[in-house]
């Protein structure tokens, strides 16, 4: 089966979903995460349609995406991995959607770039919901306070919240808690769900899934796992 056809049937397994919990088709945004894959392994995904992808990091990005952009420029393209002060720039400059803002120096060098660049990317804000001590995110606890920094001091729209459950544990509860922080924040997008959990996700109120190797098949190489800080 090529990523095309792998990509057909990821659509309709979340059109299923979606149906399943009585959401709106469409409600739901596919992210296909295209991390180590090169980009002529995306193009034929491209010309079956897809237009939004994640990348987690920065400088493979950099490398991948702008001739990719400039033969589809309606691409929508989205950070998903841990993001440093020092990139700032670059990535308000290729993202989108940036679905990690997990600190003050982090939500300050954004808010400093976007009045830079005149470029105002949708933010996110990764929660680490698992309490993990490797694993990036702002504590559960700690969430709305941040959120309302994000506002008041550094003039940002937070736009949602995202989550990588750990590994080990049944996802449900992550996605559940995350879904309660979004309802109370008031924030209208949830990033959650993977390759082999977006269903799940979708049930609990996901408007955006993140999927990899279910479409691009398995990944073998350079990938930093997602919970080191790249
Ligand atoms: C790699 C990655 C994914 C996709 O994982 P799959 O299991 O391949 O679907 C989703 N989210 C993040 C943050 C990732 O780093």
């Amino acid at each position: 089966m090529s990523a095309a056809d792998r990509l057909t049937e990821i659509r309709h397994r979340i059109r299923r979903a979606e149906r399943a919990t009585g959401r709106p088709e469409g409600a739901v945004t596919l992210v296909a995460v295209s991390k180590t894959f090169p980009a002529e392994e995306i193009a034929p995904v491209i010309a079956a349609g897809q237009r939004v992808f994640g990348e987690n990091r920065v400088q493979e990005a950099k490398a991948k995406w702008p001739g990719l952009k400039a033969a589809t420029p309606e691409i929508e393209l989205h950070l998903i991995g841990p993001l440093q002060s020092n990139k700032a720039r670059e990535a308000v400059e290729l993202f989108d959607v940036i679905h990690t803002v997990d600190r003050d120096r982090i939500a300050e060098a954004l808010a400093a770039e976007m009045r830079r660049q005149g470029r105002t990317p949708k933010l996110l804000v990764q929660v680490n919901t698992g309490l993990e001590p490797q694993k990036a995110g702002i504590d559960p606890r700690e969430t709305a306070a941040f959120v309302e920094r994000c506002r008041s001091q550094h003039g940002l729209t937070i736009a949602g919240l995202m989550c990588i459950p750990p590994a080990e544990d049944a996802p449900g509860p992550h996605f559940a808690l995350l879904a309660k922080l979004g309802r109370e924040l008031a924030l209208p997008l949830l990033s959650m769900g993977m390759s082999s959990d977006f269903e799940t996700a979708i049930g609990l109120g996901a408007t955006h899934v993140r999927v990899g190797s279910a479409i691009f098949g398995h990944r073998d190489y350079g990938a930093p796992a997602e919970t080191s800080a790249a």
